[in-house]
């Protein structure tokens, strides 16, 4: 049993007569009380909205102005104040690696598993984030702050928009119960989406309390209802674990390729479905700097930029590890995981290549990103404004570009990159008008840099929470040519160095 001493005793909450129209699967429960505890959310007193994702909403097939609908009361619901029929909240059990070191049990500390409901999009789960203690949160206090939900509540939504897999955010509620991390703060709650919660620190779980069956059941239950194709194989274990290998491959390069830096990818926070998941003191670069380390409590910088694909491979290694029970053969479970790093590989050169628009590959393409990269690294060049504008880059001969590639101050480099970039361009015969639209479809103008997410989080603060509903609706769509010029797509000011985000959240 995974109880621990420190199980709340709480009051069982009201379930409210009505709620969506949803069937509810209830799956995850359904497979046993070894997999998690049954609890119910501490109440958030004094409750009120911070913002919701119409996008989310959709996707749950949600009518227009649900969160006002005074039937379903979603504003309790989503506070941890009420359920609606159909939810049956729990916390499960995990363990994992952090920092490259065992940590043991861990579990949702601060998360509640309310339900898994079916969507036009398949089955999805819905999980409060914050919504109180559970057995497993050792010593924290169960609850997220305001500024740390705003976070994840916008970057979710942001990765959404930026096509990356990653797990969704529905809403945000808040409350003025106090909260104690550096200063005295608020709680709030966020409720994410996703098709599953389970990460790697599940199997790692049972396969280090030496429970093969319960680890074997819980492979069976990620393989029959996410990887069914892995049943029709000769060995499916070793086939769902080259399945997570691929997913987190194509992930990686994902992230790499608009420089986002999650921050803490300890293996309880990579999910089995590849998805981006647990948004704490994450980044996206302002500068390109490869040893960028968003964490500022990542001291030796485990987790800098440059370093995320191979701490995802180390994690698959602490994957395989975990089903060597079902795997039995160390050479099948290494070869199995072996292929991240070709799949990486391949989706990473497919990304650079898209975001230098690219449609055909040639000989000397490596060479010509890396001289871009290098050079972007050595003067420090913003990222996200570099790309963008590169979509504006002439390819007929004899073209000054300088305009286009004036983030840079090397003349040299602008003029020898130029003429470089200009005869691969023509060698391809590209359309200068048909690669720009290609490449902004790739190139975001706006990524959810710490600035934008510090004025919102600000504001919030204060009481006036309009800023991140806009916020979301601009990294909504953040490939949109109308944002382009705004001070959403613009460097980040000089403050922005001064932000520093921790695990503290
Ligand atoms: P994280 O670094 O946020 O992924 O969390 C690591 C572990 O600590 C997970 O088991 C979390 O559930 C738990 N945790 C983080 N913050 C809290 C908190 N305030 N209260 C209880 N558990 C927490
Ligand atoms: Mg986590």
């Amino acid at each position: 049993m995974n109880s621990t001493d420190n199980t709340p005793t709480l009051a069982r909450l009201p379930t409210l007569a009505h709620g969506p129209d949803w069937t509810w699967r209830n799956r995850f429960r359904a497979l046993g009380c070894e997999y998690h505890t049954e609890l119910q959310p501490q109440p958030m007193h004094e409750s009120h909205w911070i913002a919701h994702s119409d996008a989310c909403a959709a996707l749950l097939g949600l009518p227009a102005e649900w969160q006002m609908d005074p039937r379903w009361n979603a504003l309790e619901v989503f506070s941890g104040n009420a359920l609606w029929p159909g939810m049956q909240p729990l916390a499960s059990v995990y363990s994992g690696h952090q920092f490259g070191v065992w940590a043991g049990q861990l579990g949702d500390g601060r998360a509640l598993w309310l339900g898994e409901i079916d969507t036009t999009s398949g089955p999805m789960e819905l999980q409060l984030k914050g919504s109180g203690l559970t057995p497993y949160s050792r010593m924290g206090d169960g609850r997220a702050v305001l500024r740390s939900s705003i976070r994840e509540f916008l970057c979710s939504e942001a990765m959404h928009g930026l096509g990356i897999p990653t797990t969704h955010a529905l809403c945000i509620t808040g409350s003025s119960l106090p909260v104690r991390r550096e200063a005295l703060e608020t709680a709030a709650v966020v409720t994410r989406v996703a098709p599953s919660f389970i990460r790697f620190g599940h199997f790692e779980h049972f396969s280090q309390h030496d429970e093969p069956d319960s680890l074997k059941r819980l492979a069976d239950f990620v393989i029959e209802h996410h990887y069914p194709e892995c049943l029709n194989t000769p060995q499916p274990y070793i086939a769902m674990l080259g399945t997570v290998a691929r997913r987190t491959a194509e992930l990686l390069a994902q992230w790499q390729a608009v420089g986002f830096c999650h921050g803490v990818m300890n293996t309880d926070n990579m999910s089995i479905l590849g998805l981006t998941l647990d948004y704490g003191p994450f980044g996206f670069l302002d500068s390109y700097d490869p040893g960028h380390v968003c964490n500022h409590t990542d001291h030796k910088g485990r987790y800098a930029f440059s370093r995320q694909p191979s701490v995802a491979f180390w994690n698959l290694h602490a994957l395989a590890q975990a089903l060597m029970p079902l795997i039995g053969n160390s050479h099948a479970a290494l070869d199995a995981i072996d292929i991240y790093k070709p799949f990486y590989a391949d989706a990473m050169r497919r990304q650079l290549r898209n975001k230098l628009g690219f449609t055909t590959t040639e000989a000397g393409d490596a060479g010509l990103i890396d001289w871009l990269l290098k050079q972007m690294a050595y003067e420090k060049t913003d990222h996200t404004i570099l790309f963008r504008r590169l979509s504006r880059f002439s390819s007929a001969e004899g073209t000054d570009n300088s305009e286009v590639l004036g983030l840079f101050k090397d003349r040299k480099f602008i003029e020898t990159w130029s003429k470089a970039y200009g005869d691969r361009l023509r060698s391809e015969g590209s359309n200068d008008a048909q690669r720009a639209a290609a490449m902004n479809r790739v190139n975001p103008s706006v990524v959810l840099r710490n600035h934008l997410a510090e004025a919102a989080i600000r504001q919030a603060q204060g009481g006036d929470f309009s800023e991140v509903q806009r916020l979301l609706k601009v990294l909504q769509n953040p490939f949109d040519e109308s944002i382009d010029g705004t001070d959403d797509a613009d460097f980040p000011p000089d403050w922005a160095q001064e932000i520093e985000v921790s695990c503290s959240s």
